[in-house]
């Protein structure tokens, strides 16, 4: 039996949620073992993502978390001031850790996490590259930190360096899609979590500095040489029209979901 890929996935109301969500569930329908874990960023769970969620076809949990006031991004706030999704994935962590804590093996099961944001792109090929995770399995992502692509440097098999346009000397300079972290490490580090107060570009830092060391990350994507996921960012709509038609009471029907 393939180890099942767990995969947490913050989600927060906006115009093109549906869509990105859309697109992430079919991509993850060609993915075979695959549980989805969505957290959604609000204080209860939504119609819209409770709906995609049943009729998506793949196995899933539905949780959510709001992220609390004081954390989050306000609107004309710069994206940089405050991370993104931080409580979502403590959550997708805490129910992990409760349910497959309570299956057959205890803290001894097979399995992968993986923090999937629901904006990104994704190839079919970076979840059968993760599936093999022993400890911290790592890749390169493209398109992010204001760079073509970052990733770790290998040098005789292991990790010596990450090639990043912004602090080399983090403990872990790399985005979320660019690591998986096996299910018995999450299980056996129950205090393992991401720091929502650690300083800018520090967060994935947080969650992978007690767990693993440089020396024992495992490259993937062919010593990390391939790019097989993008982090790509969803332009958000223009609604002048809209808006203007609404000033007239004629703007699109809310009872059509988008
Ligand atoms: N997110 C969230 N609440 C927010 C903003 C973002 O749950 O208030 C989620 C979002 O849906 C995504 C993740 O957190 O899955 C990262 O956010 P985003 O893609 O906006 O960050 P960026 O692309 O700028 O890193
Ligand atoms: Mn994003």
């Amino acid at each position: 039996l393939l180890p099942t890929i767990f995969v947490i996935t913050p989600t927060y109301a906006r115009l093109v949620q549906k869509a990105d969500l859309t697109r992430l569930s079919q991509t993850f329908l060609h993915v075979p073992q695959l549980h989805w874990i969505v957290v959604e960023d609000c204080p209860h769970k939504t119609q819209l993502v409770t709906d995609l969620l049943v009729k998506s076809g793949l196995t899933y949990t539905h949780l959510h978390m709001p992220t609390s006031k004081d954390r989050k991004l306000q609107e004309g706030d710069p994206s940089w001031l405050k991370p993104r999704g931080v409580e979502q994935r403590n959550e997708g962590l805490r129910w992990l850790r409760e349910d497959r804590r309570a299956q057959p093996g205890g803290d001894d099961q097979q399995g992968v996490v993986y923090f999937a944001d629901d904006d990104n792109t994704y190839s079919l090929q970076i979840f059968e590259e993760m599936r093999s995770t022993q400890r911290v399995s790592v890749w390169p992502v493209g398109l992010v930190g204001g760079m073509k692509y970052e990733r770790p440097v290998v040098e005789g098999g292991k990790v010596v360096r990450f090639h990043t346009g912004w602090r080399p000397s983090r403990p872990f300079p790399m985005d979320m899609a660019g690591f998986a972290v096996s299910l018995k490490l999450v299980l056996t580090n129950p205090e393992a979590c991401f720091d929502g107060e650690a300083p800018m570009g520090f967060l994935e830092s947080s969650f992978l500095q007690g767990l693993v060391t440089m020396d024992e990350l495992e490259p993937k994507a062919d010593n990390c040489s391939k790019v097989l996921v993008w982090h790509t960012r969803t332009e958000k709509p223009k609604m002048k029209r809209e808006e203007a038609l609404q000033a007239q009471g004629m703007g699109s029907d809310p009872g059509v979901e988008v």
